[in-house]
Parts: structure tokens; sequence; C-alpha cells
């Protein structure tokens, strides 16, 4: 969708907009000179390499080479389109939308299909009151769900039936088109209408914001599949949302507890643990991990004993652990899941799981140890040997502490065992610089692009942004054409449109019109990672190694190199 917003606007919109404000709204910023260092919103880490300049208005992660502008920002953590992004942030500078300037048949879209799932999500309630629907009320009951919890939650009932569900939207106004795209009706496959969800009790998905954006169909029996759920469309991602994060959010404490089901949720809000929340039957997604870190600094992991549950729960540590959170696998017996837990003992045998709940590097040596009978040496030799390079990439502190442990459960010397850990650790570090290297070298030998050339392409965009007169002097030395990277070819072509015209070519002005990695590699340049002299003379000799390289692949030499001499070309080229 072409969105053209005047750069007067866009202009006003970023006057108002302190970047640093905004994103420190979503991370927290330490300020260091020219800049603010923070934990990047975009990829988990434990060392800030996500940069704000404030000079600039960019932001940039040095980690995931993400960066852009306030609106890129907005776009990408808050996952809006772009047109939306920027009603965001006007609505929040105060500033109205130009009228009839842009396209707004997304925003219009969406705003209807939230209407129509707060409908459907209305109709499977009163159903399951009404006395066609007692068999949903009574199921809901029966899981010992109150009256209470069951409205608090919004908990319904879709029809045994093909035609109820539909005629009724329909009633309400909405075209057989609208349901089959809000993923509440589908298609047979001679291609007539059905309701998605039949026979089952429903739960809504809502969001932060109190939309309902998706549902949760479960069978009442054994039929298979168990869960029908709500798939991707214009207003849900599955892996994107936690459920009954609406309601977590505002609990009190500094912690989450992530389940596996709805029903586990439920149970555990209604005993009074208002901190549980679910993923939505997928494995935990990075956009999971960062609402979680943004929520709380504390998680703790309820996920099923069976075999499914353990692999999903070791997925999850392997992402948590990359976070500053502190993560607590739980662990019960006699019980199968919390709701079981909460039915059998009562909340205060909850309360007393979480209060002694694990830590991630507790709970890994434990299963480390799990079926390994340490009271003899082969034992002892196997349970140390898998347990050190847990300890390896850990702190000097936690280190010495779980060396300790160590230490009095084999009978083993500390010291041996800290050398050991120090050996791996060590190894571990060669290996991480091996992979780097061999990480720069796939990068070098892009057989498409010239190591040369694509320096001499960098300079040029860089040289623009900072001086964009220079565009009228060599627009008729330099086309589009000559670029040999398409993600800079495409910049060029956009910044010589726009100066044609006479618009700016800032980058708060043509975000809409790159993808996100452009915008990233804009910033990069913006923000000086690349130093260039900023005269015409040195544009000029870039446009000439950009024409002589179009004129050896044009000649079909640079086609025909093979990797290894394309990395001699480099090294001879750049050195
Ligand atoms: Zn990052």
């Amino acid at each position: 969708m072409a969105v053209r917003l005047s750069d007067r606007f866009l202009e006003q919109l970023r006057d108002r907009i302190d970047i640093e404000d905004l994103i420190g709204e979503y991370v927290d910023l330490k300020r260091a000179g020219r800049l603010s260092k923070g934990l990047c919103p975009f990829h988990n880490e434990k060392t800030p390499s996500f940069v704000v300049y404030e000079d600039t208005r960019s932001f940039y992660c040095f980690g995931c080479g993400k960066g852009g502008d306030a609106i890129t920002f907005i776009r990408d953590i808050e996952n809006l389109e772009y047109i939306e992004a920027v009603k965001f942030l006007a609505d929040r500078a105060g500033l109205n939308m130009p009228d009839e300037e842009y396209d707004d048949t997304i925003i219009r879209k969406k705003k209807r299909m939230l209407e129509m799932n707060k409908e459907a999500a209305r109709f499977f309630h009163e159903y399951m009151k009404s006395q066609k629907g007692s068999a949903g009320l009574n199921y809901w009951l029966g899981r010992g769900l109150t009256p209470k919890t069951i409205t608090h939650f919004g908990l319904g009932y879709a029809p045994d039936d093909w035609d109820i569900f539909m005629s009724h939207m329909r009633s309400k106004g909405y075209s057989n088109q609208e349901l089959f795209e809000a993923d509440l009706a589908r298609k047979s496959q001679k291609g007539s209408l059905y309701p998605t969800f039949r026979n089952r009790v429903m739960t809504p998905i809502i969001d932060l914001r109190g939309n309902v954006v998706a549902f949760g169909g479960r069978v009442m029996d054994d039929t298979k599949p168990k869960y029908i759920n709500t798939r991707d469309t214009l207003i849900y991602k599955k892996g994107q949302n936690l459920f009954a994060l609406n309601f977590a959010k505002s609990s009190k404490e500094d912690s989450l507890i992530l389940c596996e089901g709805y029903m586990d949720v439920i149970a555990l809000h209604q005993a009074g643990f208002t901190n549980a929340v679910a993923g939505q039957g997928t494995a935990l997604t990075d956009e999971q991990v960062r609402l979680i870190s943004h929520y709380c600094s504390k998680v703790y992991l309820s996920y099923d004993s069976d075999e499914a549950g353990r692999d999903a729960l070791q997925k999850a540590l392997g992402k948590l652990t990359r976070t500053p959170l502190a993560v607590h696998p739980l662990t019960y017996t006699d019980a199968k899941d919390p709701d079981e837990v909460i039915k059998k003992f009562g909340p205060e045998r909850w309360k007393s799981i979480l209060s002694g709940a694990m830590n991630d590097i507790e709970y890994k040596l434990v299963s480390i140890r799990d079926g390994l009978d340490i009271s003899t040496d082969d034992g002892r030799a196997k349970y140390l040997t898998k347990a050190v390079p847990v300890l390896a990439p850990l702190s000097a502190i936690e280190k010495d502490i779980y060396a300790s442990r160590l230490a009095e459960e084999t009978g083993v010397s500390k010291d041996a065992i800290m050398v050991q850990v120090k050996d791996a650790e060590r190894r571990i570090a060669r290996r991480a610089s091996r992979s780097d290297f061999s990480g720069l070298a796939r990068d070098l030998v892009k057989p498409t692009v010239h190591l040369k050339a694509y320096r001499a392409e960098e300079t040029i965009i860089a040289t623009l942004m900072k001086s964009p007169d220079f565009l009228k002097k060599i627009e008729t030395e330099l086309t589009p054409d000559d670029f040999i990277s398409e993600g800079y070819r495409h910049i060029y072509a956009v910044f010589a449109e726009r100066t044609g015209s006479g618009q700016s070519i800032e980058l708060d002005f043509i975000s809409s019109e790159l993808s996100g990695e452009e915008i990233s590699n804009l910033v990069k340049l913006k923000n000086g990672e690349l130093l260039v002299s900023n005269t015409l003379d040195e544009v000029r000799d870039c446009i000439k190694i950009l024409k002589e390289e179009k004129k050896k692949q044009n000649l079909g030499n640079a086609a025909s190199l093979s990797d290894e001499e394309y990395l001699k070309l480099f090294k001879r080229g750049d050195s």
C-alpha cells in the first residue's frame, strides 16, 4: 500500500517526538555521551548493544542490526503497519492526522474485525448462558470454575450447529467474506462457508488494549482435534500475544507464571494467582519473551511433566536464560498440572511450590543428576562431566557457588571442578571466535557484490545523506542502474525521485518507502559508522568504481569467479 504523507506533516510529527523519551517507555536507557544505551527489545541479550542517537533521532542495535527512526521503532515494537505507527505517534503527540491524505483502508478493516470478534465473543457467551448452550456452561462449571470466573474471562460455547452463528453474524451486518477473513468461518473443499467453531467451549484471546483478537475452542470430550485456534489474521499473529496478560499486567507481583494451557491460567487466576499467563500452543517466541521481560523481572515456568512438556521447557529455558530475567522452572509431584495441584491440594500448596522453586541452573543440575547413581565413581564422573558446561558461562560468583555445591554433593574437590570449568570456558570462547570468523568469510563471499563496490555504494549514500544537494550535481552521472547491490540501488532510486520532485530525503520522510533492512542500513551510515570525507570528489571516485565493476560484471568476468577467487579479489582490492 503506497502511503504518501506530506513532508510538512511528518516534520511536525518529528519535531514533537523526543525519540529518547519514546524508546525509554519500552527500553531502560542509560545515557552515555551523545547517545543512550539499553538492552535491545528486538533480540535477547544480557549486555546492552542497543543505541539511541538523540541528534540523528534514530536507533541502532549492534547485536541484531535493527535500526530506524521513531516510526520504524513503533512499527516493529507494536506490530503496526506504517500508517498505524504514524497515527500512534500522532495521537501521542496530540497531532491530528491530515485528512484524505492517506489511505486508511487497513485501519478501518482492522477496526471492523475487532468489532466482529467482540460480537462473536458476546454471542458465544450469551449462547452458553441460554438453555440450548447449557452443555457449555456445565462443562466450565464441571471444571471447577465459578460463574464469576466464567464472566471475567468471557468464556462461552459455540453451538453444535452449522447455521445459528453464521446467521447471527450476518444479521449484525457482517458478510461471509468478512467472517472468512477473521477466521470465524472457513471454506469447505467445495467452497461453501461453515463456522470454524462448532460444539466447542470458547476462550477469547484478549490483547493488552482489551480487544478480542482471537479464540481458542476446545472439545468437551475426546474428539480430535482437541483445540482449534484462530489462524493468523489481520489482527492476530500466533506467538505474539500471551493469554491473560491483559489481566496479569496489573497484578502486584514482579513475576509471571508461564503455563502451557488456558485452563491452567484460568484456574490459577481463580485461586488468586493473577500473574499467570500462557502461550498459544506454540513454542515460546522471541516476541513473547520480550513481553515477559517488559512486565516483570522473574518468570516461573509451569510446563506439564510429560515428554512434550519437558521438551517445551528446555526450549523456553534456552531462550529465557539469554535475558536478564530470573527463571524458575516449577516441578511438582502428585499432580500433572497447576489446575490439578489446586484442585487436589489447594492454593497453599501452589504458593509453597512457587516459594520453593529452583532457579534455572539448579534445575539443569537436578535434571542432569536424574537417573545417575552418584554414590558410584562412574555416576559422579558422568554427573560432573555434564555439569561443568552448565557452569562455564556463569558469572564468577555463580561459578563459585555452584562449584562449592557440586563439591559437597560429590566429594570431589572444588579446585578440581573449577579447573574443569575454566577449561570448558576456554573451549566455548575458542568455538565462538571460530564461528565469528567463518561468518565474516561468508559475508565476504557474496557472489554478486564486490566488496570494494559495496563500500563505494555505502560512501555515496552516506555522503548524500550528509549533503543532499550533491545529488543534483551527480544525477546525470549516476543512475540507480549503476548500483550493484539491490538495497542501495533502491535507496538511491528513492533519493533521486524525491530530489527530482523537490522533496526531502531525510530518513523521517522516506521510511515508508524502504524495507526494514534498508532503513537499518541507512541509520548505520547516518550515525557515522562509515567515515566519509563528504566531498563531491570522493563521490565521483566512488561512481568510477561502480562503473568499472559494472563493466566487469557485464563482461561476465565477475560471474564466473569461484568463491575463493572472490576472496582473493577482496583481499587485493581492500588492503
Ligand atoms: Zn538487537
